[in-house]
């Protein structure tokens, strides 16, 4: 059986092996919640912002402290990152993938970014959240022959002021991150080793396992 794993399911597999193991293995996925469309809205004014910008050859004025940065200009490669399964790589017969918000050069290398979206400015370690996605994305891109500098970049958008024109006005800001393929590597063959495995322990941190184990406990007694 191949698999395609991506940044958000070994974000799956770091939350619970369990879990991650019964979507694969099993196909049993977590219930859907309801995905708000406000960040996916906002990713595609975003790109739009961008590309204006790509193709003047400037930055927007929220990396404008990213001096000697580009963005990345071949655009039917970039299409291709965005969109449909985004950039790929084998591992046997299993696949790793990963869709790009956008891409920057510096150096003769890329740069990994992403844009997020929040409710309100980002804390002082939100960003490290998010270490993992771009390591991945990162090595994917070296996976793939390109050169990847080992600093890559958030960029968090948030609600600050409606104008008297009625006008929405969005904060933003840039953080820096580490790059680190070594980790992104371990993490994907630990992922990959595990639906090898027997089903998973319930992760100790997830309260839910257990509940649902007495539930059906208690049912069985009546
Ligand atoms: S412990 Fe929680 S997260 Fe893990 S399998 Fe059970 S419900 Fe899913």
């Amino acid at each position: 059986m191949a698999y395609y794993l991506s940044p958000s399911t070994i974000n799956l597999f770091k939350e619970c092996e369990r879990c991650f193991w019964l979507k694969f293995r099993k196909g049993i996925s977590r219930p859907d919640t309801i995905f708000p469309s406000l960040p996916s809205g906002i990713d595609r004014v975003l790109k739009t912002h961008f590309d204006k910008f790509r193709k003047n050859e400037e930055l927007p004025p929220e990396l404008e402290s990213l001096k000697g940065f580009r963005l990345f200009n071949k655009m039917d490669y970039l299409r291709k990152w965005r969109d449909g399964y985004g950039i790929s790589y084998k591992l046997g017969e299993n696949s790793v993938r990963g869709k790009i918000d956008e891409l920057l050069t510096h150096d003769g290398q890329l740069v990994m970014i992403d844009f997020k979206t929040k409710g309100s400015a980002p804390h002082e370690n939100s960003h490290t959240y998010y270490l993992d996605q771009l390591s991945i994305y990162g090595w994917l891109f070296e996976k793939n022959g390109f050169f990847v500098k080992k600093k890559g970049y958030l960029v968090f958008y948030y609600p600050d002021i409606v104008k008297e024109t009625g006008e929405f006005k969005f904060g933003s800001e840039l953080k820096e991150i580490q790059i680190d393929t070594k980790r992104a590597d371990r993490l994907i063959n630990s992922a990959l080793k595990a639906l090898e495995g027997d089903l998973p322990n319930p992760s100790p941190k997830c309260s839910f396992c257990e509940w649902r184990e007495r539930v059906n406990h208690q049912l069985k007694d009546t």
